[in-house]
């Protein structure tokens, strides 16, 4: 089981993303645990204040060291069981190195996870004393560290044994390699005609009149599992 705990001033935003599909049927299963700590519970003044303005000077507003440093302290204590071995502290940040696959496998053996979300310019520095690593989702910036958040228990989870099927695990993009790419994969028709479903050319959107009724390859349809294994190994690139 793992225990995500996300540090946050947007609480109320993960609510809709982790009462749905695969990741609410894994907490509900057991296999993993969410948490949402609200940063402004660990701050001690009137206002909850959780950002001040940057030293020198500049744009926008920077969350402050003092409630993250708390709120991490917290988390570590309230879990005496969990060794700090099997724990990793992330700053979410764009400056950080890059989340792959290859980092997603070796979080999903932990038993804790602590997420700190960003927001407005960012956060002061001397957070990055108490962290394990500074990561990244892409080369974009975001508003704020909580969709970064979600990327990484999402891409966590779905490793989480018992969470899905390990064989869909086996052949899927980035399992074997940060290079390989499944093959390709369709379902039902075996013929899909855009003008049939449209109902005549006169229903297509002008971009897509040119497109031509698309088949299954046939040999998918064959029913010869060696061949079939075949072609997939042949349309998955290493
Ligand atoms: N001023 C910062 C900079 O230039 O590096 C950007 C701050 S960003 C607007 C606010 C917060 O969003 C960050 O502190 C981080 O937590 C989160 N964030 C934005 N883009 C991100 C990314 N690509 N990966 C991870 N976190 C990101």
């Amino acid at each position: 089981m793992i225990q995500f705990d996300i540090i946050t001033i947007f609480p109320w935003a993960f609510e809709s993303y982790f009462s749905q599909s695969i990741i609410k049927a894994a907490q509900k299963k057991g296999l993993i645990k969410i948490k949402i700590h609200d940063l402004r519970d660990f701050t001690f003044d009137k206002h909850k204040t959780v950002d001040d303005k940057p030293y020198g000077g500049g744009a926008g507003m920077i969350l402050k060291v003092e409630p993250i440093f708390r709120a991490i302290n917290f988390i570590i204590k309230k879990n005496p069981k969990i060794k700090d071995n099997e724990r990793k502290i992330i700053l979410l940040s764009p400056r950080g190195k890059e989340f792959t696959q290859l980092y997603a496998k070796k979080l999903s053996k932990l038993k804790q996870i602590i997420l700190i979300c960003g927001h407005y310019e960012g956060i002061d520095e001397r957070v990055k004393k108490f962290v394990d690593r500074e990561l990244s989702i892409g080369k974009y910036i975001l508003t704020g560290g909580e969709l970064p958040a979600m990327v990484v228990v999402d891409a966590v989870t779905r490793l989480v044994p018992g969470v899905i099927k390990k064989e869909s695990l086996k052949e899927e993009t980035f399992s074997k390699t940060l290079s390989y790419l499944e093959y390709p994969q369709y379902t039902r028709p075996e013929v899909f005609d855009p003008q049939k479903v449209t109902k005549g050319k006169k229903s297509l959107a002008k971009r897509f009149q040119g497109l031509k009724p698309q088949r299954v390859p046939k040999i998918l349809l064959s029913g010869h599992h060696q061949k079939i294994q075949e072609w997939r190994k042949k349309h998955s690139k290493v």
